[in-house]
């Protein structure tokens, strides 16, 4: 975490709401802060974080990124501060884990000062994290602050839900994206270069910067031509699995639910697809099948970061992606046509 604590441009009315919660004392000690992959959740976490601690916040109640407090939550070393995450090779983040956590935050002095914990991603908490959670919720201790971020609010319980006060993080508009995007990457990429990085990105400019960065957009291109191959029959699934080799197999999961859910939205708004061989595909697929095909690919999301045979979900996910197309030719309204 090296940039200072302000929101990014597209955060800045939500920004200004949660401030102005936290000066009326009506800010929820829970927050969940939700929107898509790349969008700026953590950095917006550190914000607050920083936010709560900073001795010279800006005019905007953003933390000044100089003092002792703000450089210690930067380099994720204030005592304060708590961050559960899955790890390597983990599927879910433990009960223990969160049993910790909350020990963490009724036992650690606080002298009148904020206590923050960030739960990221904590759609990965199991079935006794989300209790365990609750219990800490209902619980607070004094001066604690929950920052929950998730991709995926749909897949969280209902009761952990209604106890969050949510926070929309959405992508910003693409002007304002390529804008960003492009004092990012310091002027130096050509502006068609950073329009196909956003569109690979799903919109989410921070992640269309890393894929700048580590040359990730050409494999992800790569990967759509694979999933259009397929639908054509110009491509046979093994194959595919094996050029993704079981070392992607993480990566491709996560982009495929990301794909997938932007070909949803491509239904109803073709111009969002960018690619129209794209637009042409997303109008042949009912909604249905491809709802059903994505809840496929967000369990495999949770299965392989920890799956000892990533190879074979890869190869399922594939055959699940031709059977979707198979279903789809035979739906009722191409029956008819
Ligand atoms: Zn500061």
């Amino acid at each position: 975490m090296t940039r200072p604590p302000k929101p990014f441009p597209w955060q800045r009315e939500v920004w200004a709401q949660l401030v102005a919660a936290q000066r009326e004392d009506r800010l929820g000690h829970a927050l969940l802060l939700a929107g898509p992959a790349g969008s700026g959740k953590k950095h917006f976490a550190y914000c607050v974080a920083s936010a709560l601690w900073c001795r010279q916040p800006d005019a905007d109640g953003a933390g000044c990124g100089g003092c002792p407090d703000c450089r210690q939550v930067q380099s994720e070393a204030h005592s304060g501060y708590f961050l559960l995450r899955v790890e390597e090779d983990k599927r879910d983040i433990s009960i223990e884990a969160v049993r910790e956590l909350s020990e963490k935050l009724t036992f650690t002095a606080h002298d009148g000062r904020a206590k923050v914990a960030v739960i990221d991603p904590v759609d990965a908490l199991n079935v006794n994290g989300v209790n365990a959670l609750l219990k800490t919720i209902e619980e607070p201790s004094p001066g604690s602050h929950l920052l929950l971020i998730t991709e995926r609010p749909q897949a969280l319980t209902a009761t952990l839900r209604s106890r969050c006060q949510r926070i929309r993080l959405a992508a910003p508009p693409p002007d304002l994206a390529l804008t960003w995007l492009g004092t990012e990457t310091g002027g130096s990429v050509p502006a068609d270069h950073l329009a196909l990085a956003l569109e690979v990105a799903f919109g989410a400019p921070l992640r269309a910067a890393e894929l700048l960065a580590d040359k990730g957009l050409e494999l992800r291109l790569g990967w759509q031509r694979a999933m259009l191959d397929l639908a054509a029959s110009k491509a046979e699934p093994l194959a595919v699995a094996d050029a993704i080799g079981k070392d992607g197999a993480i990566d491709w999961v996560q982009w495929l639910f990301g794909w997938l859910t932007m070909l949803m939205r491509a239904r109803v708004a073709p111009s969002t697809a960018g690619d129209p061989a794209v637009a042409v595909l997303a109008a042949r697929l009912p909604a249905e099948l491809l709802d059903r095909y994505i809840a496929e690919v967000q369990t495999a999301l949770y299965g392989v970061r920890g799956a000892a045979d990533k190879r074979l979900i890869l190869d399922g996910l594939l055959i699940g992606w031709l059977g979707l197309l198979a279903r789809a030719g035979r739906a009722p309204q191409n029956a008819a046509a």
